[in-house]
């Protein structure tokens, strides 16, 4: 950490220097594409990470690594090393006159701007005015991916950033999660959660935060035991999903190799072991830096308390529904949980009603990935013409793609955009492990939660509806249509 104090006043230094741009200066509209790749880069970590929650069965792995396959590192190495040759060819040729490099010089001056903050608010509001977000309205890592891929710095600059994007994905969890946290009925919430007490390093930062914070009168009366214990989990297990793709990013752009278990405890939680093998501080060595003095302290309480009031400004201009401070869902995405017997789902369309008719469902179909029952392809809930039920729910729910179950042909459906389609066996068996598509032979039907994890949540974590899809075209004769269902 004191580390990341020189960088903060170097960085700090150039900001003085009053490189940070003008509005003017950002007029030509030019998009780097080193953005684009770098958002590729990033987001493709982050996919290659929520598809592996809630695996690994590897028991010598000491983090994600392990399941890294040689396919995914190729892939993500070339998007790295894409961007690090781009942007070494454009800067190194002629940096004043080509608009790569000053476009990147813009991009980094933003950057730190966002990250370190500029002592003047009126800075901050510009930042805004010319179309950058603050930093709690980006997505942390994604922000760090970027600012790997624009900086370009060493290993231990890389690793002092690292830490500071960290401590800032905390703190915006806190800051998110603490109205949340103060307004659930924790009894219900806490049950079945084994009673951990949380540090007093982390109390102190949670109120040494809400000092910080204006947002409402009741934001500085302190959290119970109970709710602080509440916001330590969500803490950790955003804490948690940042250093998983972290070790990624790093072991891509850097090549460092983290599987070295020579003092890392297995049996120890998975956050420990990350920020063990990422030589970074635990969660309450970094919480027990913001409450203490000394310079690294006072610096990183000013740089948070920048981010506070930021995030203060943000909310005070919003309205609930365009809230721009999200957090991604930190924990396992599954696809909606499936009765064990096909007839209870049978059942449960029976008992459904048409929203149009208020008779029953016609041709019912289940979203598998909110569990919502409508009718499909039905005159009664049929919109501009050809549009059908499940092509209408795809675009309030999945957004481009829906997988869904058509009851009563017992097929599952995968949709991809507009106009594109291709039908599944459900994954239902009977008892002779065999599929039942369109219910022809009338035999009892249970789940098979292998092949449902594996055909279905896999292609979705995955990104391979499209493929599933266009690969099923090859073979089919498609008449098109596939809005109508
Ligand atoms: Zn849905
Ligand atoms: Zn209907």
């Amino acid at each position: 950490m004191a580390e990341l104090v020189k960088a903060y006043h170097r960085v700090d230094e150039s900001i003085r220097a009053n490189r940070l741009c003008s509005p003017a200066q950002i007029d030509d509209g030019t998009v780097n594409p080193v953005s684009p790749l770098s958002r590729a880069l990033g987001l493709s970590v982050s996919a290659f990470e929520i598809a592996r929650r809630g695996q690994g069965d590897d028991v010598s792995a000491t983090s994600l690594l392990a399941e890294l396959s040689e396919q995914n590192l190729t892939h993500l190495r070339i998007l790295s090393e894409t961007i690090e040759s781009f942007l070494a060819v454009n800067v190194l040729r002629n940096p004043s006159t080509n608009p790569v490099a000053r476009e990147t010089v813009k991009k980094r001056d933003i950057m730190t701007a966002q990250l370190f903050g500029v002592e003047s608010e009126i800075a901050m509001i510009k930042l805004k005015d010319f179309g950058s977000n603050l930093l709690f309205q980006e997505d942390i890592f994604l922000f760090f991916a970027d600012w790997l891929a624009f900086m370009a710095p060493g290993v231990a600059e890389a690793s002092d950033i690292l830490q500071l994007c960290y401590w800032a994905e905390v703190v915006k969890a806190v800051f998110v999660y603490k109205k949340v946290v103060k307004n659930a009925s924790l009894e219900s919430l806490m049950q079945g959660t084994a009673a951990t007490s949380t540090s007093n390093s982390f109390k102190l930062a949670v109120s040494g935060m809400a000092m910080e914070d204006t947002r409402d009168p009741y934001a500085r009366v302190p959290l119970s035991d109970s709710q602080l214990m509440m916001l330590r989990l969500v803490v950790d297990k955003y804490a948690l999903a940042f250093l998983r793709k972290s070790i990624v990013l790093m072991h891509i752009r850097y090549g460092l190799d983290f599987e070295c278990p020579y003092n890392i405890d297995t049996d120890a939680p998975e956050l420990s072991r990350l920020a063990a093998l990422l030589h970074m501080p635990s969660l309450d060595e970094v919480c027990g830096l913001y409450t203490t003095t000394g310079t690294g302290s006072d610096n990183l309480r000013r740089i948070t308390k920048r981010w506070i009031s930021q995030a203060n400004m943000i909310t005070e201009h919003e309205s609930a529904h365009s809230y721009s401070i999200k957090m991604p869902h930190p924990a396992i995405f599954e696809l909606v949980g499936l009765p064990k017997n096909y007839d209870t789902l049978t059942e449960e369309a029976i008992k459904r009603r048409c929203p149009t008719t208020g008779k029953e469902v016609t041709d019912p179909a289940v979203c598998l990935f909110c569990g919502d029952i409508f009718c499909s392809q039905a005159v009664c809930c049929m919109k501009e013409k050809n549009q059908g039920g499940c092509y209408q729910h795809m675009q309030k729910c999945g957004g481009k793609v829906g997988i869904f179950i058509n009851i009563r042909k017992c097929m599952v459906l995968f949709m991809h955009g507009p106009g594109n389609g291709s039908y599944a066996h459900a994954p239902y068996l009977d008892k002779h492990g065999e599929p039942d598509p369109t219910l022809r032979r009338h035999h009892q039907l249970f789940l098979n939660q292998k092949r449902y994890d594996k055909l279905y949540r896999e292609a979705w974590l995955n990104h391979m509806i499209p493929t599933v899809i266009s690969r099923k075209l090859e073979s089919d004769i498609n008449p098109g249509g596939w809005e109508t269902l």
